[in-house]
Parts: C-alpha cells; sequence; structure tokens
C-alpha cells in the first residue's frame, strides 16, 4: 500500500500532498513561508543594537514603574538622592541585577526545561512569538509552549504542576488564590500580557438592534467567569439597565468555538478575545458591537503568571522566564512589528488563524462586518505593568456579582498576587525613604471613576448587582 498518497484515509483529500513533499496543503505551505520569512526578519530586528538597547531600557523602564507607579515620586526620589545613587538602590531590590548576571552564567538557572500553557488568542501573542524568536532560548530556558483547549484546564494544570506558568486571564489567579472554583493555591500575576483587544460581536442578525436595552433574552457567550470578559460585559449590560443573571443568559464557551455557536444560532453575540471578534466578521457571521476599548481604554486582559511555590523554588528561572516574556512584550508594542507578527503566529501550531485576520486585529486596521473600516492602533495593545488598582477592581466586581461573600480585603489580597510589592518591601529594608505608595491608580471604565482607595464605597454603589 502506498504511503505516500493514503488514498483509503477519509479525513485527507488525495492526491493534494504539497509539492515540497510535506503532508500539508498548497495553503499551509504558502502560510508557513510566510511565518518563517517574517520570523527571520524580526529575530533579525531583535539582534540590532538598538533593538537590544530599547528591550532592556523598556524591561528597566516597566520594573521602574513598578516600584514608583506614580511619577511624581519617581521624579521626587531622583531628585533626592541622585540618579547613581537611585540607580544602585533600585538595581540591588529588582531582579534586573540578577537578570544581567545570569545572561553571563546561565548554570545559575535552577530549571530550564519548561512547559508554558497557553490558549490561542491574540492576548499571548509576547508569550508565544518569544519561543520562535529565540527570546526563551536567549535566556538558557527550553521552553515548550503548549495549545491548551479551554481555561478550566489552564487552571488544573497550573495546580497539578503540569505547567510550570502560564497564559492566564488576569482575574484567574486572584480566584484561584483565593480558593475559588478550585483548592485555594497561591498564584501570581508575573506581568499583564495585553490590554485592550476585546470586542463585544453580535449575529449579523442584530445589526439593527444595537441598543442594549433591547436585549433582553439574549444568550451570550464568555470565555470563563473570572475574566474581564465576563466583568466588562456584565458592567456594560448594568449600565444599560439590564440585570446579566436575570435578563439575559451568559454561557462560558472555549473562545475558539465562539464563532461557531454564533453561526449555529445558538448564542447572540460573545464578549471574547480576538482573533475571534474579527473572524466572525471574516466568515460573514458577524459584525463588531464595541471594542471594549470604549468600555474601558487600557483595560488588563490576560496575564503571564505562575504559582507562588514556582517562584520561591526556581527564583533564576522566574526571573529568565520575566525578562524573556518582557523582551517579546517590547517588540510586541511597536506598531512597525505587528504585520510580521501576525505571520509567526498564524501558522496551526500557534493560532491557527488565516493571516489576514490577525493583521486586522494587530495592526487595528480593520473590516467591522457593517461595512466600514476602522482604523484604531491601540485596539490591542501589550502594557505589562500589573497595576494592583486593577487587581482591585477586579475583586470589587467579583464581590458585586457573588463570586466573593462577604468582606474582601481588596488591598491584601491585590498585593499578595499581583507582583509588584517583594520589591517595594525589600526597598523599605534598605531604609529608602521615598518608597512610593502601593501601585495604585485611578481608572475610568464606562466614563465613571474607579479610585482603589474607595474600594468598598464603588463595590456597594451599583443599582444592578447579585443580592441572594
Ligand atoms: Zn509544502
Ligand atoms: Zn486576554
Amino acid at each position: 500500500m502506498s504511503e505516500f498518497f493514503s488514498p483509503y484515509d477519509a479525513d485527507r483529500p488525495l492526491l493534494l500532498k504539497c509539492s515540497c513533499g510535506k503532508d500539508h496543503t498548497a495553503a499551509e505551505h504558502a502560510q508557513e513561508a510566510s511565518a518563517q520569512s517574517a520570523t527571520a526578519e524580526l529575530k533579525r530586528r531583535s539582534l540590532t543594537s538598538t533593538f537590544e538597547a530599547y528591550s532592556n531600557e523598556f524591561i528597566e523602564a516597566t520594573l521602574v514603574k513598578a516600584l514608583f507607579p506614580q511619577d511624581a515620586v519617581r521624579r521626587q526620589f531622583l531628585r533626592a538622592v541622585g540618579k547613581s545613587t537611585a540607580m544602585a538602590a533600585i538595581a540591588s531590590v529588582l531582579p534586573l541585577g540578577t537578570m544581567q548576571a545570569m545572561a553571563q552564567d546561565k548554570n545559575a538557572l535552577e530549571k530550564t526545561n519548561l512547559k508554558i500553557g497557553f490558549i490561542p488568542i491574540t492576548c499571548a501573542t509576547p508569550l508565544i512569538m518569544a519561543q520562535p524568536l529565540g527570546f526563551y532560548q536567549k535566556q538558557g530556558l527550553n521552553v515548550e509552549i503548549t495549545k491548551t483547549a479551554g481555561w478550566a484546564l489552564i487552571r488544573d494544570k497550573m495546580i497539578n504542576k503540569e505547567y510550570d506558568a502560564t497564559h492566564f486571564l488576569s482575574p484567574m489567579p486572584l480566584a484561584i488564590s483565593m480558593g475559588l472554583g478550585a483548592n485555594a493555591t497561591p498564584m501570581n500575576v508575573a506581568t499583564i500580557q495585553n490590554v485592550n483587544g476585546q470586542a463585544i460581536t453580535l449575529a449579523l442578525k442584530h445589526k439593527n438592534n444595537r441598543d442594549p436595552k433591547n436585549w433582553k433574552g439574549f444568550k451570550f457567550a464568555i470565555p470563563f467567569e473570572f475574566s474581564m470578559h465576563n466583568f466588562l460585559l456584565r458592567y456594560y449590560l448594568a449600565e444599560n439597565g439590564l440585570n446579566p443573571d436575570t435578563d439575559v443568559q451568559l454561557r462560558v464557551v472555549p473562545p475558539a468555538e465562539m464563532v461557531a455557536n454564533l453561526k449555529a444560532g445558538n448564542i447572540d453575540g460573545f464578549l471574547g478575545p480576538d482573533p475571534f471578534n474579527q473572524r466572525a466578521v471574516f466568515e460573514e457571521a458577524g459584525f463588531i458591537h464595541l471594542l471594549t476599548k470604549d468600555l474601558w481604554n487600557g483595560h488588563p486582559c490576560c496575564a503571564f503568571g505562575t504559582s507562588t511555590e514556582f517562584i520561591q523554588k526556581n527564583p533564576n528561572t522566574f526571573a529568565a522566564l520575566y525578562r524573556a516574556v518582557l523582551t517579546s512584550a517590547a517588540m510586541a508594542r511597536d506598531p512597525a512589528n505587528r504585520e510580521l507578527i501576525a505571520k509567526v503566529i498564524a501558522p496551526s501550531q500557534y493560532l491557527n488563524q488565516p493571516e489576514a485576520v490577525l493583521t486586522q486585529v494587530l495592526t487595528g486596521k480593520f473590516a467591522d462586518g457593517l461595512g466600514k473600516i476602522q482604523n484604531v492602533p491601540d485596539r490591542a495593545d501589550f502594557d505589562p505593568m500589573p497595576w494592583q488598582s486593577m487587581a482591585v477592581w477586579m475583586l470589587t466586581q467579583m464581590q458585586r456579582w457573588g463570586y466573593i461573600k462577604g468582606e474582601v480585603n481588596y488591598k491584601q489580597i491585590a498585593e499578595k498576587v499581583f507582583l509588584i510589592t517583594d520589591a517595594r518591601k525589600h526597598m523599605k529594608e534598605l531604609g529608602q525613604p521615598f518608597v512610593a505608595g502601593p501601585a495604585y491608580t485611578k481608572h475610568k471604565i464606562m466614563g465613571k471613576e474607579f479610585d482603589p482607595a474607595r474600594a468598598e464605597a464603588y463595590a456597594k454603589s451599583f443599582a444592578i448587582r447579585k443580592t441572594a
């Protein structure tokens, strides 16, 4: 029997084997070739001295920002002690020094073979592209990134320690640490992966039904309960007078199944991650009602994180990972790289999407399914700063919708899970007088200010909330 053409294989087209000899279609061949040349070009850019300087500075700036979230305090500190004292003080408390030393001494890594989970969505861009671009390898790490079917599985594999680190929805480490929906296991957010980058997509039949006040009875998909998607959709519906628990149905659906469910008429819409909003437009199944950027510009979505135990046992490995992911974020932030990144993450082992869909998401030049081409450069962005005030907002919404019962010590939980505090604690031990307050800032959600200093009153201020 021929092993070249498999004429009796029901799952494979006959006589369509690629001329290169590989078992894939001509379209897959073209996608692979395009990914390879894009990877080579991005690698070339990452090896230039300009990028090297840019990414080092980006990492340093991110760390300094974590230490001094309020810029006025940073400047006050610099003026008071002078630049070189400040740099020495900062270097002594941040992983930066360790990380730079490690570049010379790879033996310091406690563990080099790592498994990292990801969900195939554009939020995971920095985490994914670090592999083909060799950023993990450069840090002495041998990382296997594993595509995972859904968020519950990500949670379980982190708790079972099958993964060393992972792509998380940013509320997940809060929920897992608090033992919501799982045995309490301390988890950390090391960096935010992406900000913005989500949308509310509706089925085409609702083209002329854009006012949420008329959406009673709608069925919406969300990727997971502990997600910004759930919290933002609930917030949006409630601001428009609908109770998300009683006036509509919210269903947890893995992102990759959202478009099929929209097509089949099982749902009226979803608040989901990209590329699936754009994929719905591409398949002529739906239109983009609004970008989540328009609900909260700069909202966090996914995170890069791991367990507290992993960080404690493998501090140098964690620092190396942190550096690799931040290098990747530095590259992803630059709009000039976005078209190439779309090609790199398109193939089947990563997002498995048409390049045209990913380009629209990452460049922000996109067809909205309503006959318009929109140009929103920050439709998706990659800002790694894990503001603890973002965590506090998530906790207020978890409380609002009954996921947490009773009183919540917002700051304690936020500071335990969103990793900024350690550096500040060490700073205090060193007797540095100008240590910034925790990483809290005000945020604006649908035009209303959220002040983390008044979280308790904020949580109780909503007319629509879960009462039972
Ligand atoms: Zn081929
Ligand atoms: Zn996300």
